[in-house]
């Protein structure tokens, strides 16, 4: 099954008498292996269409599906089940938990998948990965701004997903970690089991993408 397989997403929002029109029709798939970005103007429906995937918000009409499994329409619980499970999240809010460090962010991300008692080892496996071996445990607030996205990263890579949504995801790197954070993204892909699906405006992060998708006025084309 495709990592991500969303078709004909709809989204509106009614304000008083207005009605917003954010995603109109939205269908795209991500096949393993794959690492597809987004871009798009301001308003065109990117964080739309990223929580609708997520199943963070319902979209009014279509169907999400994660490794095959159908995240939309259903219940709250069920959908953060499948989240927790399946998607790795990078959004532009911080996912980070201020009061716990670095391994126990990644616990907190374990346990909410059903997964309790990761043994060290694969925390330390984990942040290897990222280039954070030896800040495991390091607060949040102790961590300089390229460690930071990359313990968010690490938490979002907390459950081996089936699918990563990222919104931005260096956004304000330097170029020398946004260039290491790129390389692992693509090489998650590079196995052929997962997928990565990138809200970008970096022409570093396109120029490394297998495809670049543009949503405009909520409707997406290649
Ligand atoms: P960006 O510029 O990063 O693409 P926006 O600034 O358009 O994003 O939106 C930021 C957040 O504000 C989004 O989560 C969106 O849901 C919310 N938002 C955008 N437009 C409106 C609106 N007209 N009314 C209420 N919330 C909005
Ligand atoms: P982007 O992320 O590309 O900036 P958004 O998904 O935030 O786009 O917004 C898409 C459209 O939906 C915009 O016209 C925005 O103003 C509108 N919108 C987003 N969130 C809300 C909201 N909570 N209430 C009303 N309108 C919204």
């Amino acid at each position: 099954a495709p990592a991500l397989d969303a078709r004909e997403l709809y989204r509106f929002y009614r304000a008083g008498e207005e009605e917003t029109l954010a995603l109109r029709g939205v269908s795209l798939t991500v096949a393993p292996g794959e690492l597809v970005a987004v871009v798009g103007p301001s308003g065109s429906g990117k964080s739309t269409l990223l929580a609708c995937l997520a199943g963070l918000d319902e979209p009014a009409g279509g169907s999400v599906r994660i490794a095959g499994e159908r995240i939309s329409h259903r219940p709250e619980a069920e959908r953060a089940g499948i989240r927790a499970r399946r998607i790795g999240i990078l959004l532009q809010t911080e996912n980070l938990i201020a009061h716990l460090d670095v391994a126990r962010n990644i616990r907190l991300a374990r346990t909410a998948a059903g997964r309790h008692g990761t043994p060290a080892q694969d925390i330390d496996v984990l942040l290897d990965q990222v280039g954070l071996l030896g800040r495991a445990h390091a607060l949040p607030r102790e961590l300089a701004g390229g460690e930071v996205a990359r313990a968010a990263l690490a938490v979002a890579l907390a459950n081996d997903p089936d699918l990563l949504l990222a919104d931005e995801p260096t956004g304000e790197l330097d170029g020398s970690t946004e260039h290491r954070i790129l390389e692992l993204l693509r090489a998650r892909g590079s196995d052929g089991r997962r997928g990565v699906l990138l809200v970008t405006h970096s022409t570093a992060v396109l120029a490394g993408a297998d495809r670049v998708l543009t949503l405009r006025d909520g409707r997406l084309r290649a």
